[in-house]
């Protein structure tokens, strides 16, 4: 993003309805502040180290995708040749389509890497599909595209960061007339929570090419789907789910979109420098940092935000607990702009947490577009795994996320280089007319050192500002030259070493860390293991080694593994071990979340199903007369878990093969509490089995039964 202030040579054009300021100047594009620049990607290169590996295999995925699979479906739309294959999945239904992604990615990992390979298949691809945009503008893969407002959206990051990064000037020309299509026909009836199009997220794209090009037309544009309704409450940190003006209520909002919205508020600060977009997107962290975010940084478990109770019971509820690319993504932009504008490095933590067990603990994706699209923190069990389709949103927010590590890495101001995250990486910064250079070398987080060695064509006086993580278990300290210097932390969080640098003094920094228990909230559980900003999760097949863990001295619970950094095993069971998150590979049960209740909880992942089954993540669900769900327990009594709704039917209930009940899971609405449980049982092992039923309530719009799994009832460790 080249967000420096650019003077142009513009008529005046005055626009009804447009931003505020226009009495000012309209040649001065950016009016909002920032105390320190991002290198935009400028001098910056990832040595190899676990970021750089992960950069490294996404380019590759991204290379390797045919152009002609790439460009079927709008070749097709034009009625020109067709080669290729189709993708398939979202890709070939024209569903959250993710070519301009995909362009805006490549350009991107051009910018992070240097790699020639990439800007020219960014080129390639805008300049094919070029040729398939219509007279009045129409540029979609096909007929019917389910969001045009999205895709839009998505489209403005290719074509700008082609222009960019790339040197793509056609890319532009592109822009202008896909615009005047989008300006013609885009609804504009802008409802809150609006999941069917995601409006909401348009204008930070917008301001970006009013600065790439000086032209109104954006800006103007771009105002128009500024999210007022919805960025307002954090302006005034208000709460996101008290009752709106119009007497409505938002019981949850989709979370990805409403943190990506943010990005527009961004934008528009650096427009206008409105200091109310500063105060939305400020206290927009604070409340989503607060309520929002587990342990891990990831946020919105089945998409959405809700009261921060709510988030916690979703942990025992939904695998579905954080939408990984495009919310890092999300949350990528919104640290970037924060850090830039405030100066302040604690924005920095957030990112350095998402490219540890957010985004960074993502398995590779799979040759056919399936991505890791959902992180899974479920206090049953947890297992890393693939979409079952192919090109979701997810595979568009992948390469962009990826390559925005290396525009995190550093930043700058006049006469300081602020290193933002550990990791081995170098930069060069041209400073009073010198390049000065810095390698930054470092195990971390398996060690807690980080050496920066600088290079200098001669003695330079500037200062080194290094984040100072609000996970420190003891201030940092340094050394220069192996001397010890005394630092310590500004109001911003940054730890600064000013001198005069010559050529090759090495600044050594230690980043204590220590293991600790994360609590979201004040309730004692449910508790997460973290050591520094790495969460780690237990290797297991199911929760039974957790039924004897002592909650009331959990900071005691693991005992570290000789020799084997951030590893550690279980106090109570030496067999159990616990190992950073992101370690974890596909398919590997897991538990990240500990939860006095876990122990006597079966999810369906334990259960056995025969027939035809469904599997909503939660849960599984089937209207198949016959089809049965069956567990055994060791307790003397059992409550099955599932949900009502409003087009459920009945199950015949069966325990060691005798009839108990019939049961009904008909609700009036969707989602609602559903309980049944039986008691009384001899103690020791059961076997339960639920059959679907013939039988359904008048009411009810379907027969489907669905099982989320059992809870053990007065057995060892479980709910008397
Ligand atoms: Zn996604």
């Amino acid at each position: 993003m080249r967000y420096a202030p650019i003077f142009l040579g513009l008529m005046l054009s005055m626009s009804p309805g447009g931003p505020r300021a226009l009495a000012e100047d309209p040649r001065v594009l950016q009016r909002g502040a920032r105390l320190i620049e991002p290198f935009d990607f400028r001098g910056v290169a990832l040595q190899p180290g676990p970021l750089k590996t992960q950069v490294d295999e996404v380019r590759a995925f991204y290379l390797a995708v045919p152009d002609d699979d790439l460009l079927k479906g709008f070749r097709a739309r034009a009625g020109h040749p067709a080669l290729g294959k189709d993708l398939d999945g979202w890709y070939t239904s024209d569903t959250f389509h993710v070519f301009g992604q995909v362009v805006s990615g490549l350009a991107r990992l051009h910018a992070a890497t240097g790699d020639p390979a990439c800007k020219e298949k960014a080129n390639r691809l805008v300049e094919e599909w070029a040729k398939c945009i219509e007279p009045d503008g129409y540029f979609f893969a096909s007929r019917k595209p389910n969001a045009p407002h999205y895709i839009y959206d998505k489209m403005l990051w290719g074509l700008l960061d082609a222009h960019a990064y790339c040197g793509n000037e056609q890319a532009l020309r592109h822009l202008d007339r896909i615009t005047d299509w989008a300006i013609r026909h885009l609804d504009r009836g802008r409802r809150v929570n609006d999941t069917s199009t995601e409006w909401y997220t348009l204008s930070e794209n917008l301001y970006r090419a009013h600065f790439a090009t000086g032209d109104l037309k954006y800006r103007d544009f771009a105002h128009v789907w500024e999210y007022r309704d919805y960025w307002d409450i954090y302006a005034r940190n208000g709460d996101l789910f008290a009752p709106r003006p119009d007497g409505r209520r938002n019981e949850a909002y989709h979370a990805y979109s409403h943190v990506n919205t943010l990005g527009g508020a961004g934008a528009a600060y650096l427009a206008t420098g409105d200091v109310h977009y500063l105060e939305v997107i400020r206290n927009a962290y604070e409340t989503i940092q607060r309520d929002q975010c587990y342990a891990t940084g990831g946020y919105g478990p089945d998409e959405m935000l809700l009261p921060a109770a709510r988030i916690l019971e979703k942990l025992g509820e939904t695998h579905n607990s954080f939408e990984t690319q495009c919310g890092s993504w999300a949350a990528f932009k919104l640290s970037k702009y924060l850090i830039s504008f405030t100066g302040d490095a604690k924005y920095g933590d957030w990112v350095e947490r998402l490219a540890i067990n957010g985004l960074g603990a993502s398995p590779p994706m799979t040759p056919d577009g399936r991505v890791f699209y959902y992180s899974d923190y479920c206090l049953h069990g947890g297992t890393k795994r693939n979409t079952d389709f192919g090109w979701s949103c997810c595979t568009g927010t992948r390469p962009q996320a990826f390559a925005d590590y290396a525009d995190q890495a550093y930043f700058h101001d006049a006469d300081s280089i602020y290193v933002n995250l550990f990791t081995p990486s170098t930069i060069t910064w041209n400073h009073a007319g010198d390049p000065i250079r810095l390698a930054q070398a470092t195990t971390f987080p398996e060690g807690e050192e980080t050496r920066l060695t600088v290079a200098v064509p001669r003695p330079q006086a500037f200062a080194i500002k290094v984040r100072t993580p609000g996970w420190l278990a003891s201030p940092i300290t340094a050394r220069v030259n192996g001397e010890p210097v005394e630092v310590r932390p500004d109001e911003r969080h940054w730890t600064t070493i000013r001198r005069t640098w010559n050529d090759g003094d090495v600044v050594s920094i230690r980043l204590p860390m220590r293991l600790s228990v994360s609590r979201p909230s004040s309730r004692r559980t449910p508790d997460a293991f973290t050591i520094g900003p790495v969460v780690l999760a237990f290797a297991a097949p199911n929760a039974r080694p957790f039924a004897r863990v002592d909650f009331d001295a959990l900071e005691n619970a693991l005992v570290p593994m000789d020799g084997r950094p951030l590893r550690y095993r279980a106090a109570w069971d030496s067999s159990l071990v616990a190992r950073p998150f992101a370690s974890f590979g596909a398919g590997e049960r897991y538990f990240v979340y500990l939860d006095p209740s876990m122990g006597s909880r079966i999810p369906h992942l334990d259960m056995q199903f025969r027939g035809r089954w469904n599997d909503a993540g939660a849960f599984r669900f089937s209207n198949e007369v016959g089809a049965t769900a069956e567990g055994q327990f060791e307790g003397t009594g059992v409550r099955w878990l599932g949900k009502r709704f409003d087009d459920a039917g009945t199950a015949e209930v069966s325990i060691d093969g005798k009839f108990v009940a019939v049961v009904d899971q008909f609700g009036p609405g969707r989602d609602l509490p559903f309980d049944w449980s039986h008691r009384g049982l001899s103690p020791g092992r059961h076997a339960i089995r639920i059959t679907v039923l013939e039988r359904k309530a008048d009411a009810s719009l379907n027969r489907f039964v669905n099982v989320a799994g059992i809870e053990v009832l007065g057995g060892a460790g479980s709910t008397p």
